[in-house]
């Protein structure tokens, strides 16, 4: 039985719990003011945000937290490499979710969209149990990326559009 889950849409309760993690790792809380931070990020996802549009953002949101707060937050962030700091062309910081860092383990990445998917197959979540049976090796963790085309991006070839 195949399924797949998008995840082009962040913010799944399996990577939200991801970033709990991360935070409860290094012994900070989940606040409201985090959460709402993610939670632009969520929104925007792929996008380059500075501090002053992510305080915007909740804002609109109706999730306000104050611009001191943001650049906290965004700290943080990076320290659990949640988030990744880069520099525009016009100087200015911008803040991206790392979201590769925070991808289920068993991927479809669409090389002409970048769509990424979740691959979910009974066997695949059997594989550490046949593997450690079959050779006695101990899986701590594993992870799959199959590059392809996506069905969307093969049905926009067929009709000759992208
Ligand atoms: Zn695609």
């Amino acid at each position: 039985m195949l399924t797949v889950r998008q995840v082009g849409e962040w913010g799944s309760p399996l990577q939200l719990a991801q970033v709990y993690q991360r935070l409860e790792a290094a012994r900070c809380r989940v606040t409201p003011q985090r959460q709402a931070v993610l939670h632009v990020f969520s929104r925007h996802l792929g996008e380059d945000l500075s501090a002053e549009e992510i305080r915007r953002l909740a804002a609109e949101d109706r999730e306000p937290v104050g611009l001191a707060t943001v650049y906290r937050t965004l700290g943080l962030l990076c320290r659990v490499e949640v988030v990744t700091r880069v520099l525009g062309d016009d100087g200015l910081a911008r803040y991206r979710l790392n979201v590769e860092s925070l991808d289920p383990q068993h991927l479809l990445i669409c090389v002409r969209c970048g769509d990424l998917s979740e691959l979910s197959l009974e066997w695949l979540r059997d594989l550490s149990d046949q593997v450690r049976g079959a050779t006695g090796f101990h899986v701590l963790d594993q992870e799959l990326r199959l590059f392809g085309i996506c069905m969307s991006c093969q049905a926009s070839h067929r009709r000759g559009v992208g």
